[in-house]
């Protein structure tokens, strides 16, 4: 049978123990995985083991399917009323702000990152995002379409089924609930595998979700590798639709696999390389602080990272001495201590590919203005960055770096920031700073993004939509405009007597 891990917190913002299962939660229960491989779970701050958490596999993935499937004909879908599948979804928000310290601080020492932040921002946001699709649960509703007099139409929005969820290490706990809230509130089973790196908090909430009073099978979630577990919920021919949140080329190997097996339906949300235009008459205190949070919150490993800052040339020294102040101000150090902003990145790989964008842009000829080089001798700590001197065309321009690393631009024109701004392949977010309403709007609409944020940076909201166009991905996640990815419409065709 299946084990658990406990931690014992001893810290200045957290203390307490947490006890957290180690297995595979399918159908209801923790189990061990067919092929009992593990997964260690690395701790950022210092490279060391915590625990070892049990590597599902494609057999795992099938057994799950099969439960998801047969939970959601026998248990779940529309068979439970919305009101119903909504009250489990606020009782699963309630149970998890009830340990909302305890989540923060595994959310902490898993991914590394602030315990203050998490605690004011990754489990609050969890919280509101889970309540927020309970909300919706009973009112997913279609339309009364009017054809002609011997007949009427109408639409139902029913569940799809079987949904495979994949989810990345930045943020573990609200993907998970951008990812299972409109999945369950629209009446879908779940498999969900969380990041490798970061399986502690999903692991965590189990116990919970069985509190809740969610039905065996209705959810379940299967740690495991990406290429393996990962892949094999995207080839699984029983899982109705795969939605996934990570690399744009995790997401091109998805969309390809469910095109080989069963055409499920796939929604993707990738990263990003997105751009703050700030114009010369802005609020330069309030800017430099929004622009900083846009690219050095979470250590720059959000996927809408503000990381090419284009800056107009008649506050170009200026924003630049006090952008500069503020990133040096930033506290890097241990996640646990209270005055800290940055912890370490979140693994030796993202680690060691951050900082070969930094000797990229240096090779390349961008001027290392601060930072640049590891923050102490342990673990994966990176000193926030700015480079000058960039190129359009240079590497750490046009490509995601997911860390704490800000390319600077110098632009005169309107025209040119927002052609230059345009010049990526992707198109997740951007944010515009200035006083001019007119020219605010403007150059909200002109960028190709999801998402335009004016006067301010990476502050998503839960009821607002959220994605990318371009190779940002495809579809929307959060608000009403979710629930279209989480159910089939169906048209209902009824003859009044018309006869043949
Ligand atoms: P990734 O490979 O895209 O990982 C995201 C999720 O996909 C993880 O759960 C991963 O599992 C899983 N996965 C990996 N290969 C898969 C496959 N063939 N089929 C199905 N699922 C698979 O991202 P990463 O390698 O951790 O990070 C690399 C870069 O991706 C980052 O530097 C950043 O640029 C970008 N990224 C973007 C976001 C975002 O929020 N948009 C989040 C994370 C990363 P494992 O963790 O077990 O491999
Ligand atoms: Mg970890």
């Amino acid at each position: 049978m299946s084990s658990t891990f406990t931690y014992q917190f001893d810290t200045p913002t957290y203390k307490g123990t947490s006890t957290v299962p180690t297995g595979l939660f399918i159908n209801g229960k923790f189990v061990d995985p067919v092929e009992k491989g593990t997964i260690e779970v690395i701790n950022p701050v210092n490279g060391k083991v915590i625990t070892s958490v049990a590597a599902g596999t494609a057999a795992d993935i099938e057994i799950a399917a099969q439960a998801a499937k047969k939970a959601y004909k026998e248990r779940w879908g529309l068979k439970v009323p919305g009101a119903q599948r909504g009250r489990m979804l606020n009782k699963l928000a309630d149970l998890l702000e009830a340990n909302a310290d305890e989540f923060a601080a595994l959310e902490a020492l898993d991914v590394g990152k602030a315990f203050n932040m998490a605690r004011r921002s990754d489990v609050p946001g969890t919280v509101a995002v889970l309540r927020y699709y309970a909300g919706w649960a009973d009112k997913i509703q279609g339309k009364t379409i009017e054809t002609n007099e011997n007949k009427m139409a109408y639409t139902r929005h029913e569940p799809i089924g079987v949904v495979g969820a994949i989810i990345p290490w930045n943020f573990p706990l609200s993907m998970l609930s951008w990812k299972i809230g409109p999945a369950l509130a629209a009446g879908n089973t779940v498999i969900l595998k969380p990041s490798e790196l970061t399986p502690l908090t999903a692991l965590r909430l189990c116990p919970l979700l069985v509190e809740a009073g969610f039905p065996d099978g209705v959810i379940n979630i299967v740690n495991g590798y990406g290429s393996t577990a990962g892949q094999a919920l995207s080839e699984n021919n029983i899982v109705d639709k795969v939605a996934f949140t990570g690399s744009t080329l995790t997401g091109r190997k998805i969309m390809e696999t469910a095109a080989k097996s069963n055409l499920k339906k796939v929604s993707l949300e990738l990263g990003g390389k997105s751009p703050s235009v700030i114009f010369d008459d802005v609020d330069l205190e309030q800017t430099v602080k929004w622009v900083a949070h846009g690219i050095f919150m979470n250590h720059g490993q959000a996927c809408t990272a503000g990381s090419r800052i284009f800056v107009q040339a008649g506050i170009y020294d200026e924003f630049l001495k006090r952008f500069t102040a503020h990133a040096l101000s930033l506290k890097v150090g241990d996640p646990f201590a209270r005055d800290t902003y940055q912890g370490p990145q979140v693994s030796q790989t993202q680690f060691e590919r951050i900082m070969g964008y930094i000797k990229s842009g240096k090779e390349d000829g961008a001027t290392v203005h601060v930072g640049g080089e590891r923050h102490g001798d342990q673990g994966y700590f990176i000193q926030p960055t700015i480079f000058t001197e960039c190129k359009p065309t240079m590497k750490i321009v046009q490509e995601e770096i997911f860390g704490p690393v800000a390319a600077i631009i110098k632009f005169t024109t309107e025209e040119e920031a927002v052609e230059q701004a345009n010049d990526t392949l992707f198109g997740l977010a951007c944010s515009v700073f200035t006083r001019d309403i007119d020219r605010a709007i403007r150059v909200a609409h002109s960028i190709e993004a999801g998402t335009a944020w004016i006067n301010c940076h990476n502050v998503p909201e839960v009821n607002v939509p959220f994605g990318g166009f371009k190779q940002s991905g495809i579809g929307r996640e959060l608000g009403e405009y979710a629930l279209e990815h989480y159910t089939n419409v169906k048209a209902v065709h009824i003859n009044i007597g018309h006869r043949l």
